[in-house]
């Protein structure tokens, strides 16, 4: 099945610590390729306690050099090589993570260093490396497959330069920190998520990687400010959550 399953919605280091949202990032199959989107702390656990087989991941990918990004890195390649003892899978990561990532483990697998207008293919999933802005220096990712297009904001603030990449998106994953209100130059909030909804229209737009503040507002209910006014439907990420890609129906909304 062609799908995204959250691994982890969790953003900002106090949910982090306290894994009140998991950190283990997204896992994609498309087109029959399996990958793992910026697994943090707590990845291959999460892998594995939603059913997942992270011997089976063909591509490891890391938008940037945050804790809550790249921590399972090393996990995940050890996992997908069979204990590094198979050469295969494509590790792609962005150039601010490669110092991050030990020897040892970067000459056991094929790599890609990834920087912002870059792409790649993996099987016939071809991917973009998409801009991000006023953060630590990083990318999105942007998945084209049989499916449509899947893209993945990663961390960043808001800029219409940034926008222009997400329009065309079947699904919109938003990396959305912050509720309404919380302004922030490094990081979205639903104020924002409004303006690039109504910009980029995707069929499906999904707010994830929740800060305190806004778990305390709620997710669900910010997604739905956010379909009121930018007519897009929206759905807030759930630790667990998947998405069918076949025809956008959610399993898992309710968490665990
Ligand atoms: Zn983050």
């Amino acid at each position: 099945m062609d799908s995204v399953t959250f691994l982890g919605t969790g953003g900002g280091r106090f949910v982090l610590l306290t894994q009140r949202r998991f950190s283990g990032g997204l896992w994609l199959e498309l087109d029959g390729v399996r990958f793992i989107l910026d697994p943090g702390p707590g990845a291959l656990v999460r892998a594995l306690q939603f059913g997942k087989d992270p011997g089976r991941l063909d591509c490891v990918l890391a938008s940037h050099k945050h804790l809550d990004h790249y921590n399972d890195v090393e996990v995940m390649v050890e996992a997908m090589t069979h204990g590094l003892n198979r050469r295969k899978g494509l590790l792609a990561v962005h150039e601010g993570v490669v110092e991050y990532i030990s020897d040892y483990h970067w000459n056991s697998v094929e790599t890609i260093v990834v920087s912002e207008g870059g792409s790649f293919e993996v099987g016939d999933v071809h991917v973009d490396a998409i801009p991000t802005v006023n953060h630590v220096g990083g990318v999105g990712f942007r998945f084209a497959c049989s499916r449509g297009v899947v893209t993945y904001s990663g961390d960043t603030g808001y800029d219409k330069r940034v926008v222009r990449h997400y329009g065309g998106s079947r699904v919109l994953v938003l990396n959305t920190i912050f509720a309404s209100g919380t302004r922030s130059p490094t990081h979205l909030n639903t104020d924002d998520a409004v303006e690039i909804a109504s910009q980029a229209k995707p069929e499906l737009l999904i707010i994830n990687h929740f800060g305190v503040r806004m778990l305390r507002e709620g997710p669900e209910k910010e997604a739905e400010r956010i379909t009121e006014e930018a007519g897009v439907r929206v759905v807030a990420s759930a630790d667990g959550m998947t998405v069918d890609l076949e025809d956008l129906s959610i399993m898992g909304q309710g968490g665990i």
